[in-house]
């Protein structure tokens, strides 16, 4: 069947809203404009109503991991010590950039389906009172698994000289990020996540605390050097050709966010994740992340005894036009995950449940046909 009609449901690249892709379609402008600057100005003000923070935001034309690496040569100096607390793919992907660096790494590692111990950081920090920098991801986009950010950055906050770095990649515009309340000093998301827009922009927030590690830091820096961008933005600028389309569409898109409101955003996801949570378990299948730590940009389901993931994904996409993804690395074939991350409502959940059923029933899972639904169904009335 070659169907016409596609269902993006991953954790990044997500959907991007009409009115959105509508404004990236005007003309091309020039960048050095008070028309760009105003638009410039406007995304800022969004961001940081997004972030929840006063910091100044700083936009990079790069995918996510540009704002990670960002965040390692901007902070820190070579032999710097840096605890990084990882359980997932992402974290890892934060261990090799510091270590590329030349950092030194305390490394506090979970299994992929564990939650980051509070208690683990505070320890390392105590055994480690030089650490200059504690690096966690907030939302581990290859496992669902959320970690408490709130409780770990209380451990930072009064450290003179240590920064707090949050991986919020797949946070922001999902769940709580209480940048400024909660003593975070960078922060960072991709354009193609929570943002709703297409990649290849990522915006980093700086505190302070930030602002002064970026005084002593020595790492060779140059387009990624925040300064150049701190002191663009007094301008309403950026230093070098910005991603501008996507800064337009940047700027449509925190006007939808702002509209719904930061607490009405938060809310939608946790339904939209409860639905697909209650929707797979009632066919029987088992949640990857734990109940202790699950996140609301994305649901890993484990794979049924026998079926591999990536045989899933193949018929929802290649059959029915909906394109989830399956695990990454060692869970490859034994997980797949279910994004309603950004632009999504209650009957993308129902789609998606509904053609898993479906690939399912193919594959030769027994299960009562129509349970997941019903059970998602349910959510969403429950919730008026
Ligand atoms: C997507 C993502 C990144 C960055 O990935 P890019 O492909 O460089 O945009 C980093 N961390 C998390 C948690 C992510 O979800």
């Amino acid at each position: 069947m070659s169907l016409p009609k596609r269902y993006l449901m991953t954790p990044g690249p997500t959907p991007v809203p009409a009115d959105v892709l509508l404004t990236m379609a005007r003309p091309i402008i020039h960048h050095r404009t008070a028309e760009f600057e105003a638009t410039v100005a406007e995304a800022v003000r969004g961001l940081q109503y997004i972030f929840n923070t006063k910091n100044d935001v700083l936009m990079l034309a790069s995918s996510g991991t540009g704002a990670m690496e960002s965040a390692i040569v901007n902070c820190f100096s070579a032999g710097d010590k840096v605890i990084i607390a990882r359980n997932g793919k992402f974290g890892d992907r934060e261990k090799s950039i510091a270590k590329a660096y030349g950092l030194e790494v305390i490394d506090l590692c979970y299994e992929w389906n564990q939650v980051v111990s509070v208690s683990d950081v505070a320890d390392a920090l105590a055994a480690n009172p030089d650490a200059r920098g504690v690096i966690v991801t907030q939302s581990e986009t290859s496992t669902g698994v959320l970690n408490p950010i709130k409780e770990i950055a209380a451990c930072v906050r009064d450290l003179s000289d240590t920064v707090m770095i949050v991986d919020s990649i797949t946070g922001i515009g999902a769940m709580e990020c209480e940048t400024d309340d909660w003593g975070l000093d960078v922060v960072m998301t991709g354009s193609q996540k929570g943002l709703m827009l297409p990649p290849g922009l990522a915006a980093v927030s700086v505190s302070e605390k930030a602002w002064r590690a970026a005084e002593r830091s020595t790492l060779p820096k140059f387009y990624f050097d925040w300064k150049k961008y701190r002191k663009s933005l007094e301008k309403d600028t950026t230093p070098f050709t910005p991603a501008l389309t996507l800064i337009q569409g940047l700027s449509e898109a925190l006007k939808l966010m702002q509209e719904e409101g930061r607490e009405n955003i938060i809310a939608r996801h946790n339904l939209l994740a409860k639905a697909t949570r209650e929707g797979v378990e009632a066919i029987g299948l088992q949640l990857f992340a734990p109940p202790e730590g699950r996140g609301s940009a994305v649901t890993p389901v484990w794979s049924p005894e026998g079926i591999p993931a990536g045989k899933i994904v193949k018929i929802m996409k290649e059959d029915y036009g909906v394109t989830i993804t399956n695990g990454q690395d060692d869970y490859k074939d034994r997980i797949f995950r279910i994004g309603h991350l950004g632009y999504f409502g209650p009957f993308d959940i129902i789609t998606a449940l509904t053609a898993l059923e479906m690939a399912l029933t193919r594959l030769g899972y027994n299960f009562e046909q129509g349970a997941s639904i019903k059970a998602a169904e349910s959510v969403f009335l429950n919730a008026h």
